[in-house]
């Protein structure tokens, strides 16, 4: 069964890329959401990343910032907006984050920032980077839905600091915590 049957995802995924960003990627990542939730997904034109997210002394963009301005944002509700950026973000506690979500709102966050970096003699670059790009906003994704951490590193909520990690995980959600969703709805 779909992850969407399972759950009754039945709501759309809209996805905002945010500053200069590769589309093409975008919009490959967006028709790889569909077919993977049997779920709408909305890639709405580009817009700037909010110049108040952005920390000059780090140089780098605040994440919880960004979800913020996310949340302002008008949707339908049960839709969940998925904001893409190619700059790096931080939270304070941290020297960067790969991504964000805000597991009580609508909104997730996903930087290519550091998916781009390191690591790419193992396989084609485009290729290893967009399987980067899907995990990490499949995790941020499942943040929205109810879904936890897990321990396991193969399951795509296993947090991950840097891409060696994200390289070893996969695309799915493991049988713990699909059980745990089940026991939720
Ligand atoms: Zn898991």
């Amino acid at each position: 069964m779909s992850p969407q049957r399972r759950f009754g995802l039945r709501n759309k995924i809209v996805v905002v890329p945010m500053g200069e960003i590769d589309y093409s990627l975008i919009n490959k990542l967006a028709s790889q959401l569909v077919s993977y939730f049997s779920v709408g997904v909305d890639v709405l034109q580009g817009v700037k990343i909010p110049h108040e997210a952005f920390n000059h002394q780090r140089g780098q963009y605040y994440s919880t910032v960004i979800l913020s301005k996310l949340e302002l944002m008008k949707s339908a509700p049960g839709e969940k907006i998925l904001g893409l950026v190619d700059d790096d973000l931080y939270i304070p506690s941290q020297n960067f984050v790969i991504g964000g979500a805000d597991p009580h709102g609508k909104s997730a966050v996903v930087s290519l920032f550091r998916l781009k970096r390191e690591n790419y003699e193992m396989m084609d670059e485009e290729k290893l980077l967009f399987s980067r790009v899907l995990k990490e906003a499949l995790h941020q994704l499942g943040y929205l839905w109810g879904f936890k951490d897990c321990r396991n590193p193969k399951c795509v909520m296993y947090v991950t600091d840097n891409v060696m990690e994200v390289d070893r995980k996969g695309t799915k959600f493991c049988d713990n915590c699909l059980r745990r969703m089940k026991v939720q709805h």
